[in-house]
């Protein structure tokens, strides 16, 4: 099937309260402008170079969702643009998000990134940390927390999975009850974005799925 097809047809599996981000790093403009004319919107990238990049080139009524880890020092080149960024996990990134979108004239919309999975990995806040950040975000004026996002553990054992999920989904209820601009729950990619539907995710972030396999 091709792109279009890919896009059309998941789309219309998906329930209108589950928005899709089409995810596609490392694949070329063509691909993007191919899930453009199917009506995508939405794209996600992890590289901020190769995100503004797209942006120069692509239509500019595309939303840009950074949903990969963010350097402090790189935040500047995507402040003109980015419509969402997925993977804040430090008060220090969120500071310089702050400034740099300050500069812009704009807000920016944030994501907190909690670390839900068991298995080893650098990124992600830890839970206990979260309302202490939330509460910081306050006096960022140009900063909009708009939810949580999470990556569950990759592993063939999808209780694990679901129970990852359950917990960023609980964690995401509790804020919503104190913020009610927190309205995003990313969470679920190709291989476990139904369980994260089931478990309450608003956003699914889909790359392989709809373009096809990476060659890195
Ligand atoms: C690459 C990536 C995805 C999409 O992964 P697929 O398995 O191709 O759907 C989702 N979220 C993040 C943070 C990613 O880096």
């Amino acid at each position: 099937m091709s792109i279009s097809e890919n896009i059309i047809e998941f789309k219309s599996t998906l329930s209108e309260s589950v928005s899709l981000i089409a995810v596609s790093k490392t694949k070329p403009q063509s691909d993007l402008l191919e899930a453009y004319q199917a009506g995508q919107r939405a794209f996600g990238e992890n590289k901020i170079k190769e995100m503004a990049e797209k942006w120069e080139k692509l239509p500019k009524d595309i939303d840009w969702h950074m949903i990969g880890h963010v350097q402090t020092n790189k935040v500047k080149y995507m402040a003109p643009f980015v419509h969402l960024i997925h993977a804040v996990d430090s008060l220090k990134l969120l500071k310089e998000i702050q400034k740099q979108a300050l500069k812009n004239n704009r807000t920016i919309g944030c994501l907190i990134q909690i670390r839900i999975a068991e298995e080893e990995t650098k990124f992600g806040l830890p839970p206990e940390e979260l309302p202490l950040l939330l509460l910081a975000a306050e006096d960022l004026p140009n900063v909009t927390i708009r939810g949580l996002m999470g990556m569950a553990s990759f592993t063939a054992n999808l209780n694990q999975v679901r129970k990852e999920f359950k917990h960023l989904a609980s964690l995401y209820k509790e804020t919503i009850k104190v913020y009610p601009k927190n309205t995003i729950l990313s969470m679920g990619m190709s291989g476990d974005y139904e369980i994260a539907i089931e478990e309450g995710a608003t956003m699914i972030r889909v790359g392989s799925k709809i373009f096809g396999e990476r060659n890195y």
